[in-house]
């Protein structure tokens, strides 16, 4: 029993080793590889993607912004006002052209004293203060620098995207008397967008300084208002819109997956510039990494568990019938017997069964040691051995108590049972004729029989069978004495 559970307590042993070991190694590689594939990310592809679409609006907006400055540099555009705004063909031809060989959505002009808005139709409108449609003009009168830059987004399919380049223009004084410009188309902008979608599964989207979209990708094309109600985005709202212009480096968890995005403010727009990414997809190479690894060291784990239990019990087994055997007759030894009788003890009370023994000692064996030299009288201990073991069930355990002394333990077998089985063995042996060289030699034997009384300690228990053993001999040899629980009684 006890060397089970020591068995036992080394294999968790191992199986702990083992298992925090591997587990140690698997899951510090895997933090290693996810984290350097997630600084990857966060260091070098959102700021490049970031940067490059920036560069890309930098690009696309210096052509409109150039075409306004030489418009509000044109000494025909400046001289028409001055002159009093009269031939509005020239006006309508001038504004047409521009708009023609430059490719512009429009072009435009307004006049600061009439308010008079031109376009290449002629003229559109008067701009007025308290018209929300016009309040860019009365912004652009006050400005400091020379133009703004406007985007305008046709919200119908949020794929056009149209910038407004408002430029002041003004007299050869300095004064200001109108605004000119126009708008253009930045069609190339979506297609960069869906290209990153595509390529690198990476979110690019533009929200305005109070957070609502103005323009994504195809695959965004349902998404709309504020990124405060944007599913995990609205977490790191507050962070996107700091106005910074550097880009910031952020992250939000969606569905339980970690989405790392890039934030940055540009002031040409007003906007800012959103790129994100899930990690999950450059993560899950080495997720199926990790687990392959799992399932290998699982599976050595159980080898190695395996081979030692195979070890561990063959040695047993060894060292067991080492120190367990008697080497002269092959029969159970005391301490080894002790350990079996144990069991014997839990099995009987277990099942309410009687157990019995028998204690029996040859007589005057010393005489065969002097008579016949003590190898004969190691061969007759093993014959009577051997006949012990023929007279008794399978079952039924036959020990070397010591010496020429024997102890049979009859297990689910009462004293009365006992005691016959032991006539049966001193008959045996009285009536055999144990050979030696050259002649032939009669021996008997004396015998104690007891009864497991329930609760009885081993000692109490064997110190019975031996009291009647001893009585036996007493008494004369060769005969039996059963001890009873309170008295014994001689047959
Ligand atoms: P009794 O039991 O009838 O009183 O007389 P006995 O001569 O058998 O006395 P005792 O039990 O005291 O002596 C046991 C003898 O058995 C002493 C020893 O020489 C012998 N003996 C014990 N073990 C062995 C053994 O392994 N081989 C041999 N050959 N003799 C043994
Ligand atoms: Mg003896
Ligand atoms: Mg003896």
């Amino acid at each position: 029993m006890r060397l089970a559970s020591e068995k036992y307590r080394l294999l968790s042993w191992i199986s702990i080793l083992l298992v925090t070991g591997f587990l140690t190694t698997i899951g510090a590689s895997y933090i290693v590889s996810r984290d350097a594939i997630r600084q990857n990310v966060v260091e070098q592809e959102l700021p490049l993607t970031s940067d490059n679409i920036y560069s890309e609006i930098q690009k696309d907006i210096l052509r409109p912004i150039f075409i306004s400055s030489l418009m509000a540099s044109d000494t025909f555009l400046r001289d028409w006002i001055i002159a009093g705004e009269t031939d509005m063909e020239q006006i309508k031809r001038y504004l047409k052209e521009v708009k023609e060989k430059y490719n512009t959505i429009t072009s435009f002009m307004v006049s600061e004293r009439t308010h008079h808005y031109y376009y290449a139709d002629g003229l559109l409108k008067t701009v007025k203060e308290n018209e929300p449609r016009d309040i860019w003009f009365y912004r652009v009168r006050a400005l400091k620098t020379d133009y703004e830059t406007n985007v305008d987004i046709d919200m119908g399919n949020r794929d056009t995207m149209t910038i407004f380049i408002n430029h002041r223009v003004l007299d050869y004084d300095g004064n200001f008397i109108g605004a000119t410009g126009v708008g253009l188309a930045l069609d190339t902008m979506t297609d960069i967008l869906d290209s990153y979608q595509t390529r690198f599964h990476r979110n690019i989207y533009f929200i305005d300084k109070d957070g609502i979209i103005k323009m994504t990708g195809k695959s965004m094309k349902d998404v709309h208002g504020s990124i405060t109600a944007l599913p995990g985005v609205s977490t790191i709202a507050k962070d996107i819109l700091n106005r910074s212009s550097t880009p910031t480096q952020l992250e939000y968890q969606h569905n339980g997956v970690t989405v790392l995005m890039s934030s940055r403010f540009i002031p040409e727009l007003d906007w800012y510039l959103l790129v994100e990414q899930s990690i999950s997809d450059n993560v899950k190479p080495i997720q199926r990494v990790f687990i392959v690894n799992i399932i290998i060291s699982a599976i050595v784990t159980l080898l190695i568990l395996a081979l030692t239990l195979f070890a561990v019990n063959r040695y047993q087994r060894r060292l067991l019938a080492i120190a367990g055997t008697d080497s002269l007759t092959g029969l159970l030894n005391r301490q080894a017997f002790e350990i079996v009788f144990q069991q014997a003890i839990l099995d009987s009370e277990r099942r309410g069964s009687p157990l019995s023994t028998i204690l029996f000692d040859i007589d005057f064996f010393k005489l065969v040691n002097d008579n016949h030299g003590h190898l004969a009288g190691d061969r007759i201990l093993q014959k009577i051995a051997a006949l012990t073991k023929e007279a008794v069930r399978e079952s039924d355990i036959v020990t070397r108590w010591g010496g020429e002394e024997f102890l049979i333990l009859l297990q689910d077998c009462p004293l009365a049972q006992a005691t016959t089985i032991a006539e049966k063995l001193r008959h045996i042996i009285a009536s055999h004729d144990f050979e030696l060289p050259g002649s032939a030699l009669s021996l008997t034997a004396s015998m104690g029989v007891a009864e497991y009384e329930n609760r009885e300690t081993l000692n109490s228990f064997f110190a019975r069978a031996d009291t009647a053993l001893y009585q036996a001999k007493a008494e004369g040899r060769n005969r039996i004495v059963v001890s009873a629980s309170t008295a014994t009684a001689v047959i």
